[in-house]
């Protein structure tokens, strides 16, 4: 076959693949898009290695190993019976246990739950560190609701689940809704049900019970080391710029500590109702206290900061002028029209700190354009990094240092940013970074599938 049949052919499979996917799982349109977005770069990996073909790997990968969704009945603060739905994808056993979050937020349902748990796949992949992908959540909003009631319904949620996790097969963590405080309500639940302390069964745990120092900071961290090496390529840093981080979670809040530790001006961040913008620079101090302490909304920040600005809506951010961006809340909040507007205001790197904040159109014109731009699956990686740390000091009933696990992390963000670029100039999109990592992902996990027959 000639070079551009065989280009044609991968290109042919790849839109086979994809046309499978969306007729199978109808309705889920954030799983379609992270198919898509991910299959799409591996044209010239299969135009060059007809093996994967020849495996069924694609066919495979895009299908979860398992998928449970079960009832969470619970009985609110006024005693009423409320049910809610919980999921758990299980997707792919490769590499290691199953590995990923668990999301509590209205929007959940089996699409979005898919969509996280393929995109967990490459990521832990690109760790380097031998985990599986997998994710879970609940429609539940937490949002008003008591710390009884959350109890009751974490706990719950807890009593189905336990039957399908165990510490070498899948182990949950926190995502969007989930922080230690649930992470602490479940492992508590699932302790009493199994009747015996594993420690491995979750992570993000608190640090008194088996948690590990520095995974509250490393996903915000380990997104803000990976723009500093993207930076640096092109003899930049953090020192003077001017940042936009959405969001004022876990991720957030962590990612505006970093930048501002290396000299950055973080000027905004925002939650779901509205942003805040302070000339001054933000406190980090007051929005952890608003957020993570007294669970408030953002708007409560101006006053504490008479300097600052709130805005109601969220979008509006990316019309501040900034140096670089990093998208820190959820999925498909940057768009297009957001990211020309970023692009005519001077920005220079993105950083994705939430899983698929920017939509493909976004992501496809920031490449185009050549801003610097680090694809969630790298650039949040560090969370799930250091997931798998606290796995290996809970294996070995011991644990490390802060400053042991924040040097590790920063050397698994840098062999990220290695991998994916190396992958990209080896198949011909040198600096294309989406590219890059989706690439250096699936060629660990394509290969060891195949080691591993067809299962
Ligand atoms: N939810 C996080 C992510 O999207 C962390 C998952 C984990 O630590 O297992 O990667």
């Amino acid at each position: 076959m000639s070079e551009s049949s065989a280009a044609l052919a991968a290109q042919n499979y790849v839109e086979s693949i994809y046309g499978q996917v969306v007729s199978r799982n109808p309705n889920e349109p954030e799983f379609h898009q992270a198919v898509q977005e991910f299959l799409h770069s591996l044209v010239p990996v299969l135009t060059e290695h007809p093996k994967y073909q020849e495996h069924g790997i694609l066919e495979r990968l895009v299908e979860p190993e398992r998928m449970v969704s079960f009832r969470v009945p619970w009985v609110d603060d006024r005693g009423q019976v409320q049910v809610n739905r919980g999921f758990r994808v299980q997707f792919n056993s490769t590499l290691g246990p199953y590995k990923g979050g668990i999301r509590f937020h209205p929007s959940v349902y089996g699409g979005i739950v898919k969509f996280l748990g393929f995109e967990q796949i490459f990521k832990n992949s690109l760790t380097g560190l031998p985990i599986g992908g997998g994710k879970g959540g609940s429609d539940f909003d937490p949002k008003g609701r008591s710390e009884q009631e959350v109890m009751r319904f974490t706990q719950s949620f807890m009593t189905e689940l336990y039957r399908h996790i165990g510490p070498d097969a899948d182990v949950p963590a926190g995502d969007i809704g989930v922080g230690a405080r649930e992470i602490g309500y479940m492992f508590g639940q699932y302790k009493r049900i199994r009747g015996g302390h594993e420690a491995g069964i979750l992570t993000g745990k608190g640090v008194l019970y088996g948690g590990s120092l520095g995974r509250t900071e490393a996903t915000g961290y380990g997104c803000v080391y990976f723009v500093q090496e993207m930076l640096a390529a092109k003899g930049s840093s953090f020192d003077g710029k001017r940042v936009i981080v959405s969001g004022s979670g876990n991720v957030s809040v962590y990612a505006m500590e970093k930048a501002q530790q290396l000299g950055a001006h973080v000027i905004a961040c925002s939650d779901s109702n509205g942003y805040i913008y302070d000339p001054d620079g933000i406190s980090v101090e007051i929005v952890k206290q608003l957020k993570e302490r007294d669970r408030l909304r953002i708007s409560e920040y101006v006053k504490f900061r008479p300097g600052a600005i709130y805005q109601e809506g969220c979008s509006g951010i990316w019309q501040l002028p900034c140096d670089i961006a990093l998208p820190c809340a959820t999925q498909n909040e940057l768009d297009l029209e957001a990211a020309q507007t970023l692009l005519r205001n001077g920005v220079q790197a993105i950083g994705e700190g939430a899983n698929m904040p920017c939509t493909l159109e976004a992501m496809e014109f920031f490449v185009e354009r050549g801003v610097s731009f680090g694809p969630a699956k790298a650039a949040n990686a560090g969370g799930v990094a250091v997931s798998a740390l606290e796995m290996s000091q809970n294996s070995m009933r011991l644990s490390w240092t802060f400053e042991e696990v924040d040097a590790k992390l920063q050397e698994i963000m840098k062999n990220i940013y290695t991998r994916s670029v190396q992958a990209a100039d080896e198949y011909g999109v040198s600096g294309n970074l989406v590219a890059g990592a989706n690439i250096a992902g699936f060629l660990k996990v394509a290969d060891a599938m195949i080691a591993q027959g067809i299962v």
